[in-house]
């Protein structure tokens, strides 16, 4: 199998390319092309002939094909499904924001997780994403839609802690002055809790937001919906958070989603307020997105207001998440689950 130019750093591609007996300035050009979008060495015209064939002979370039595009009627919100080189699917998200445009992307295909409300899990891991096709997500969602995206967050289908080094390299790519150029404070990663790689994380005090989703301050409900817990639980979680505060001196956000009858209460409200002070903490609330499978449902307005007023009372930043492209599914691997039920529905449909 040829090699993955495009999850190559420049360092790394300058001393291949050396190896090749080229100079250097050569692999910065690659480089540029590569974070510009080019989807074959051909399109690289200030290289010559032979060492575009070389080039090609020896290296891929990744490139999604867009399977499915949604665009919200609402909020201009674009939801695109990539059909990856071998098939497998992901979703990316662009919202645009007062504060420029923002990519939701996605780590993994599928998720190891098992959260209970989370369509992304429901058919398990198929494989981690590699950093090219973590840094095409962002580039081609630029390029596809012609919005220039400013932000990103990796909140998408998988778990990106779960996907360690190839979103530690991501973060370097995407970050390059010589490619997408995007800071490291323009960056969120999402994350259901796995502790020891927050401590990982924390050590190399990168300045992207880490958010944590805790949405449950005791174990017995978080239990209940996250299986995580059991390796890791409340107190083990948000001890690692205190310690990524400390370390990296970025206050950490967390997200809490609003599920009926089992994170909503004001005792939970009450609870969280107390576990969370003194970390100058954010809680993001979401209200659930109705996945079809799961029998969990949002809580209603008056417990969200009711949640959001007691954390406020305790002087925690609390905001409800405003629900972007709600018409378009974009939310949490529905749009990969719908298209691929279809899918073997249509194949069931021509077995018949
Ligand atoms: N694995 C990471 C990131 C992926 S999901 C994590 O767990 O943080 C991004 C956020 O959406 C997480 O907070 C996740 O718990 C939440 N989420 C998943 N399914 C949801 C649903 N049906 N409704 C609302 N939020 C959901």
């Amino acid at each position: 199998m040829k090699e993955d130019l495009k999850s190559m750093t420049l360092a790394e591609m300058e001393a291949a390319f050396a190896a090749l007996g080229e100079p250097k300035f050569r692999a910065k050009q690659v480089f540029v092309w590569l974070h510009k979008g080019a989807r074959s060495f051909d399109e690289m015209t200030n290289l010559s002939k032979p060492l575009r064939a070389k080039l090609d002979s020896l290296y891929d370039i990744t490139a999604p094909e867009v399977a499915r595009k949604q665009l919200s009627k609402k909020d201009g919100t674009i939801k695109y499904l990539w059909r990856l080189s071998d098939g497998n699917c992901v979703e990316s998200v662009v919202m645009q924001y007062h504060h420029g445009n923002t990519v939701c992307i996605s780590s993994e295909v599928g998720c190891l997780m098992g959260c209970k409300f989370c369509a992304s899990t429901l058919g398990g891991l198929v494989r981690r994403l590699r950093p090219s096709e973590l840094l095409d997500q962002v580039l081609f969602s630029q390029i596809d839609s012609g919005l220039p995206i400013s932000n990103i967050v990796l909140m998408g289908i998988g778990e990106p802690l779960d996907n360690f080094d190839a979103v530690l390299r991501f973060l370097e790519l995407v970050n390059s002055p010589d490619g997408m150029n995007i800071g490291m404070r323009h960056i969120s990663l999402s994350t259901c809790g796995l502790v020891d790689k927050i401590k990982l994380l924390a050590e190399k005090k990168l300045q992207l937001t880490l958010s944590v989703s805790l949405h449950s301050p005791d174990n017995e409900s978080r239990n209940k919906i996250m299986p995580i817990n059991k390796r890791w639980n409340v107190e083990e979680v948000l001890a690692a958070c205190k310690e990524y505060y400390e370390i990296t001196g970025r206050r950490v956000s967390f997200e809490y989603t609003m599920i009926s009858g089992v994170s909503d209460s004001p005792e939970q409200a009450e609870l969280l307020a107390k576990k969370l002070s003194g970390m100058g903490a954010h809680v993001n609330m979401i209200p659930l997105n109705d996945v079809e499978e799961t029998g969990l449902h949002t809580s209603s307005r008056e417990a969200i207001a009711r949640f959001q007023s007691i954390l406020q009372s305790h002087g925690i930043t609390a905001t409800v998440r405003r629900t972007l492209g709600s018409d378009i599914d974009a939310s949490c691997g529905q749009l990969r689950r719908k298209f691929e039920k279809n899918d073997q529905k249509g194949a069931a449909d021509s077995a018949d």
